[in-house]
């Protein structure tokens, strides 16, 4: 299965000059996306996850079929206010700003195995970020992984983890 040939580009989409990768085109398709499903699995098995967690929100819909074919748990990284009870928050610089990430303080039992799942990778902010939440209430985390990367931004350069990745734009 091509899985890069059902991911759509988009121009100036959410600013002008920016070329934005959909995926809603992969999920749309039921053997591209099963395909995409069973792929990662298969990368990402071998890093032993006890718990998959998912970046608000496109991570969530990559994490959580992985999650039933993994036979895993699914935990989720949201952006701030939107998860119930106690909650544990990470603020980082963007260009312009801050973002501030968070998950519920029980999410995660200290020393769990935890892949990180995203749709795209692309400086690596992101990514990086969720790690750093994750890793300060104990989790042991393993790899991250995408459906896509965009290979000419290094975000790479910026993870401590293996990143496993089915499509890579140079
Ligand atoms: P990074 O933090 O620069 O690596 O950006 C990655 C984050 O931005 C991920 O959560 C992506 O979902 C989102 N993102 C950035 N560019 C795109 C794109 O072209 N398509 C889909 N998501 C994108």
């Amino acid at each position: 299965m091509d899985i890069r040939s059902h991911i759509r580009t988009v121009p100036d989409f959410p600013k002008p000059g920016i070329l934005f990768y959909d995926i809603s085109t992969l999920l749309a398709h039921a053997e591209a996306w099963k395909a995409t499903v069973e792929t990662l699995a298969e990368a990402v098995a071998p890093h032993k996850p006890d718990l998959l967690v998912g970046i608000e929100s496109r991570g969530f819909l990559v994490a959580a079929p992985l999650a039933l074919a993994l036979g895993c748990g699914f935990a989720m990284v949201r952006k701030k206010g939107k998860l119930p009870g106690q909650t544990i928050r990470y603020t980082y610089d963007l260009e312009y700003g801050t973002d501030t990430v968070e998950i519920q303080a029980d999410a995660i039992t200290p020393g769990q195995r935890v892949v990180v799942l995203d749709d795209l990778l692309a400086t690596g902010g992101t990514m990086a970020a969720a790690i750093h939440l994750l890793r300060s209430v104990g989790a042991d985390v393993t790899a991250a992984a995408f459906i896509l990367e965009l290979a000419f931004l290094n975000g790479r350069d910026r993870l401590d983890v293996p990143a496993e990745v089915l499509v890579s734009y140079e």
